[in-house]
């Protein structure tokens, strides 16, 4: 889809409210309740995980890579 699509904007203004709610159940819900699970230590570690796998990680979604990546990630 373009911008131009007639459909563009009600499509957009789903996406950056379930975006945004889903931004809100983070913060609010699910990173306290990891930060109350998982020792600083395990937090850097993942955080560093993370850094290392972002050089290598696709900037495109769309991209086949994208799933081995996660896996990377989650394995
Ligand atoms: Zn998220």
């Amino acid at each position: 889809m373009t911008p131009d699509d007639e459909r563009f904007d009600a499509k957009t203004t789903v996406l950056i409210e379930t975006v945004g709610h889903h931004v809100q159940e983070e913060e609010t819900d699910w990173f306290p309740k990891v930060r109350d699970a998982l020792g600083r230590k395990e937090l850097q570690e993942i955080g560093a995980r993370m850094r290392d796998v972002r050089a290598t990680a696709p900037h495109r979604p769309e991209h086949p890579g994208s799933l081995r990546a996660a896996d990377a990630l989650l394995g």
